[in-house]
């Protein structure tokens, strides 16, 4: 979309507050001219150059893939897909979130060469603060299991890093749905600097989610501050009936979601996919027993990178799927509803 620029995605994404903060405007310009702030997160602002508005370069990679332009609608509340299947980990993952079967399948994918890199989230096991990571090697990637529920990154601003410092060419991309949906705004863009992104990300794996939240709100006007807990005190954090924190010496506590609310960010208020209705493998916990991953099959390459997990034995595929209770949440997130620009 020549002729776009920042400018553009400013007033149509940014100060309408439909940002969902997803860094793939950052990964792709060329300029390097687009950043957040930790003060200012809830959009990316751009320092001053643009070759479009500056220069008058031809560019507009920032808006073409931006998925708070023109928002997926439509598609059903699971999106497409050829089977659901209950599944857990046949390898240890002593850090797994539910089943395991994305750090499986992604494992079994890396020590297979299906492919050389995997961008997703981790954290700073301290402070809990997250950060996006590009990982290469399957113990590195099981090390880093489990979901940074609560903490908010723009994932995709590590593709950069991925495929033009590590010259990465077989990319999986873990990522919340609104991550997946920039994905494909990247796969369908004919623009020529936005390519060479979409031809290097081989998978797309989509987690299901409600909302995330803001680290600076979150951690220290909630958890510091009103519960006077420190985020080394914690040891793991789920979303059951309530924000539900494990800490180090085993005590739990919970937090009721409506107290969190302050915390949410803007873009997520007016998200309605729950189940990543954009990626290859959708995995979500809602649908299976305690202990295993609800996984989604949408496609081709989805389908091959499972059936490699389970031949060489990193993947069990187990226990019925409850459908309804995925689409009784995914109905809920749906009437959110989308505003009007
Ligand atoms: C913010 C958030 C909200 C979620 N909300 C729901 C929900 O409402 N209902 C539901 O059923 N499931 C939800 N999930 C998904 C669920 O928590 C599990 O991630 C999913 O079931 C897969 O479990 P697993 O054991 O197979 O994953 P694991 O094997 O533990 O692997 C998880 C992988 O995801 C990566 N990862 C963790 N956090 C992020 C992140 N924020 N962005 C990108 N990659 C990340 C990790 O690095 C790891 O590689 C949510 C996940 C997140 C991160
Ligand atoms: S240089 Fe291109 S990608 Fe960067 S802000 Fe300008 S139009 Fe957007
Ligand atoms: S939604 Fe993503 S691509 Fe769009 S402005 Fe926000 S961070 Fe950039
Ligand atoms: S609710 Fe989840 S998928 Fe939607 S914008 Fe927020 S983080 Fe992204």
């Amino acid at each position: 979309m020549q002729g776009r620029s920042y400018k553009d995605l400013r007033r149509e994404v940014w100060d309408t507050n439909r940002c969902c903060g997803c860094g793939a405007c950052i990964a792709v310009c060329p300029a390097d001219a687009l950043i957040f702030t930790p003060e200012e997160n809830s959009h990316p602002y751009n320092r001053i150059y643009c070759k479009e508005a500056t220069d008058e370069v031809p560019c507009g990679a920032c808006y073409e893939v931006c998925p708070r332009v023109k928002m997926i609608q439509g598609r059903g509340l699971l999106g497409d897909y050829r089977s659901i299947v209950s599944a857990k980990a046949g390898i240890d993952i002593p850090q797994r979130q539910s089943g395991g079967a994305v750090t499986a399948i992604l494992a079994d994918a890396l020590d297979n060469d299906l492919i050389d890199a995997v961008v997703t989230v981790s954290e700073d096991r301290f402070t809990l603060k997250p950060q996006s990571v590009v990982i290469t090697s399957s113990g590195e990637l099981i090390a880093h299991a489990g979901s940074r529920y609560a903490w908010w990154v723009p994932l995709l601003a590590a593709l950069k890093t991925a495929v033009l410092e590590r010259k990465c060419r077989k990319i999986a991309v873990i990522g919340l749905p609104c991550v997946t949906e920039a994905v494909a705004e990247m796969k369908a863009s004919e623009n020529d600097l936005v390519r060479p992104f979409a031809r290097s990300i081989r998978l797309v794996l989509g987690l299901f989610c409600t909302e995330t939240f803001d680290y600076n709100h979150l951690v220290q006007g909630i958890i510091e501050r009103r519960y006077q807990l420190q985020p080394h005190d914690i040891r793991r954090l789920d979303m059951k009936m309530g924000f539900l924190i494990t800490k180090t010496d085993g005590e739990t506590l919970t937090i009721p979601l409506k107290e969190l609310n302050e915390a949410v960010r803007p873009g997520c208020r007016i998200c309605t996919d729950l189940t990543a209705r954009s990626a290859d493998i959708s995995a979500g916990s809602v649908g299976s027993d305690s202990g295993y991953t609800t996984l989604i099959i949408r496609s081709g390459a989805g389908e091959a990178f499972l059936q490699s997990a389970i031949s060489s034995g990193a993947l069990l595929i187990e226990g019925d799927v409850d459908e309804k209770a995925i689409e009784s949440l995914a109905a809920k997130k749906a009437a959110r509803g989308i505003p009007k620009k």
